[in-house]
């Protein structure tokens, strides 16, 4: 598929009409170790889709299960009513929407454009205002639930925009999210803004864990009683709790978030306080740990790798014997 042109698309009539399976065609741009689970769903849901990526045999399954390939953006968009991107970086989301052959080219009058990557609102700002004389309809919708929730289909999604576009768009996050979790927390941008807050306190949650089990340890503390201490506390959290068994019971620091995107996440919250004149300083101090982290093990580590700062500390890996998890183990 290669059209470029407005086309009208196929799917519901009314600007009111919700968009459901059956009806609705659903673009999807990044089918990376996010995207790849929440197309899955889409699919299994009844949406079809009209896919693209960079890699095309990123693909191969969707395709495989009726949904149509388009060879660039812009032909996502002219042929779907909504489309929605899944992208690493704000930079990438700016390319594809705003580019030569990006969504803004194709995307018929009165289409939706979805951005569930973690993003910033200035990007969404300026495709908005591009798109405002063909009725572009914006929401920021990014999410938490890490590969497993996409995977799964049990995201949460924080959504910023307008209400009725948020209705409208329901049936398609509850195929891909958490129906309980799907939270409009505001205008547009404040979905980027819920998410990387988030993000920058369970990425500080983590060094903070990081750092007292490896002081207690090397004081001479079992590593499981510091913890069940911890867990009775007043400081207690889900990350000792929950998150950080995936390492001490089998050494995954979840490669399924790459550091560089947890590194990107993080520039952005800083960047977020910056613009909003709230002096960061814990914030900025975890990010340069995760930076330090990212240049020792490399782009492709995973977001939980800080910890292997500390581990190199004391010398020693924080393993425990398998320790049930008493809820999902999991940003
Ligand atoms: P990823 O790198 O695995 O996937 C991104 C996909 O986008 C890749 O398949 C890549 O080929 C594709 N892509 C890049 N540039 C493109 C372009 N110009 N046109 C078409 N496709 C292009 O990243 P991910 O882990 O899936 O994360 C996606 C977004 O979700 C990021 O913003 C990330 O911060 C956020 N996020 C990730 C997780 C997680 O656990 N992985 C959790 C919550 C949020």
């Amino acid at each position: 598929m290669t059209a470029t042109t407005h086309a009208p698309a196929a799917g519901p009539a009314s600007p009111e009409t919700p968009f459901t399976p059956g009806t609705a065609r659903i673009g999807f741009i990044g089918l990376g170790n996010m995207g790849s689970g929440m197309t899955r769903n889409l699919q299994a849901a009844g949406f079809h889709l009209v896919v693209n990526d960079v890699r095309k045999e990123s693909a191969a399954d969707l395709l495989a299960h009726g949904a149509e390939w388009a060879e660039s953006a812009a032909a996502v968009a002219a042929g779907s009513d909504v489309v929605i991107t899944m992208l690493p970086t704000p930079k990438h989301v700016e390319s594809v929407a705003m580019g030569r052959g990006g969504i803004l080219e194709g995307l018929p009058h009165g289409g939706t454009w979805v951005d569930m990557s973690t993003s910033v609102p200035d990007v969404a700002n300026r495709v908005r205002r591009a798109g405002e004389v063909r009725g572009l309809r914006v929401l920021d919708a990014p999410v938490s639930g890490m590969s497993v929730g996409a995977a799964n289909g049990m995201l949460q999604i924080f959504v910023g925009g307008e209400a009725a576009d948020v209705e409208r768009l329901r049936p398609v996050f509850e195929a891909m999210g958490d129906p309980e979790r799907i939270l409009h927390v505001g205008g547009h941008g404040a979905g980027y803004a819920v998410k990387l807050m988030i993000n920058q306190l369970w990425f500080s949650h983590l060094v903070a864990t990081a750092e007292v089990l490896s002081t207690g340890v090397k004081a001479g503390v079992d590593l499981e009683v510091l913890r069940q201490a911890l867990i009775a506390s007043p400081a207690n959290s889900n990350f000792v709790q929950n998150d950080v068994l995936s390492i001490l019971n089998h050494g995954d620091y979840d490669e399924g978030f790459a550091i560089a995107l947890a590194c990107k996440d993080l520039g952005l919250s800083v960047d977020l306080a910056r613009s909003v004149g709230v002096p960061v300083e814990l914030s900025s101090l975890v990010e340069q740990l995760y930076r330090r982290a990212k240049a020792l093990y490399g782009d492709k580590a995973g977001e939980m790798t800080p910890v292997k700062l500390y581990e190199d500390a004391i010398g020693m890996q924080l393993r425990a014997a398998i320790v049930p998890a008493t809820a999902a183990e999991g940003a």
